[in-house]
């Protein structure tokens, strides 16, 4: 049977004559579609997507127009096929026709995935997760020191994400330029305590550039963080490419609004390593996050929780608990309680 249908679409592709068609189901033998590659199959990463198509660089620095057809295997079930950081193996195409250069024939397994629930009613593709990015190796969560104003309740809802994800975390403040420097220090003294990285800039008067660039070389990085913060104006500086993304001052200027683009975009950073900046990143929620699994995230708790009476305790008004008392006691920042505690009261 399996034969047959091989040969019903061998005879199918010579008869359809240089016309390319999407029905493929074998990219290593379909001649038609492809050009036999003897020196090895060459890979790269997807660095853009609009639409159904792909940017791809080789590993070589090339660049590819792409396309997936029916026939492309994937290592990462039914999530997307196809994200922004992925790795994937190439076929050039064959067809005279300049709109796209190679087929991706394959997507390799991911060692990590921001993802987002999907919208069942509005999914019309079979993906269960839908996945922004792909080998993804830090989140930078960007904050400002002032305007909007330093907000340890948000710090702390991007932290419980990102070791919900299991990803490393980089925490950036810029706009130190209109706050004092000690005072937002301060504020940010009981994250370097408990182990976060913490890095200060001003991408406004280009300071704490330096540090930051050796915290992003050679990964590939996610920017994250609200409207206004400055990431925009953070990422054109790192890139080299003043105008690569518009910042909200421009925008306004062109009354276009925050944001125009909603696809991914990967940037290559100057000296080795990639900055992923993804408007569906920046609005992240907290979905798998539970009132179960929530004290998880609090890096801070997983000792003193083991001292509550109570096995099942949420630590909101149980007697005997471990983490109030290690509040009370000073060994947990009171101000990382009440972000468990606010938390905690918005999730059910
Ligand atoms: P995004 O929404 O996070 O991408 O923020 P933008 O990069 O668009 O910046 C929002 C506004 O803050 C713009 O008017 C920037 O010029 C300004 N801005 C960005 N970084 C700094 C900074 O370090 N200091 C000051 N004072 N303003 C900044
Ligand atoms: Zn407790």
């Amino acid at each position: 049977m399996r034969r047959l249908n091989f040969v019903v679409f061998e005879e199918f592709f010579t008869n359809v004559n240089g016309r390319v068609s999407g029905i493929c189901q074998w990219p290593n033998d379909c001649r038609f579609f492809m050009k036999r590659d003897d020196e090895g199959v060459p890979c790269g990463v997807v660095m853009e997507i609009s639409g159904a198509s792909y940017l791809v660089i080789s590993d070589d620095g090339r660049e590819y127009r792409c396309r997936t057809f029916p026939g492309t295997k994937t290592e990462n079930g039914d999530s997307t096929l196809v994200a922004v950081g992925d790795r994937v193996e190439l076929k050039m195409i064959e067809t005279g026709t300049a709109l796209y250069e190679a087929a991706i024939t394959l997507v390799q397994p991911r060692h990590s995935a921001l993802t987002r629930k999907r919208d069942v009613r509005r999914n019309r593709s079979k993906e269960k997760v839908q996945v922004i990015a792909a080998n993804i190796d830090q989140l930078v969560v960007v904050v400002s020191a002032f305007d909007p104003p330093l907000s340890t309740r948000l710090i702390d809802r991007y932290l419980v994400f990102a070791e919900s994800e299991e990803m490393e975390i980089v925490i950036v403040v810029n706009k130190m330029d209109l706050e004092d420097s000690r005072e937002t220090r301060q504020l940010m003294k009981p994250y370097k305590a408990l182990g976060y990285r913490v890095v200060y800039t001003s991408a406004e008067e280009k300071r704490g550039m330096g540090p930051l660039r050796k915290t992003l070389a050679g990964k590939l990085s996610a920017f994250s963080g609200h409207s206004g913060v400055g990431k925009s104006t953070l990422i054109n500086q790192l890139s080299g490419q003043e105008d690569r993304l518009r910042t909200g001052e421009t925008n306004m200027k062109t009354g276009k609004g925050l944001h125009t683009t909603t696809n991914s975009v990967m940037l290559a950073l100057p000296k080795g390593g990639y900055i992923i900046d993804t408007p569906g990143i920046r609005e992240f929620n907290l979905s798998g996050i539970t009132r179960d699994n929530l004290r998880f995230y609090f890096r801070e708790f997983l000792s003193a929780m083991q001292e509550c009476s109570y096995s099942s305790c949420s630590h909101t008004v149980e007697p005997g608990c471990g983490i109030m008392k290690a509040v009370e006691s000073g060994h947990i920042d009171p101000d990382r309680f009440e972000s468990y505690l606010a938390i905690y009261e918005s999730i059910d």
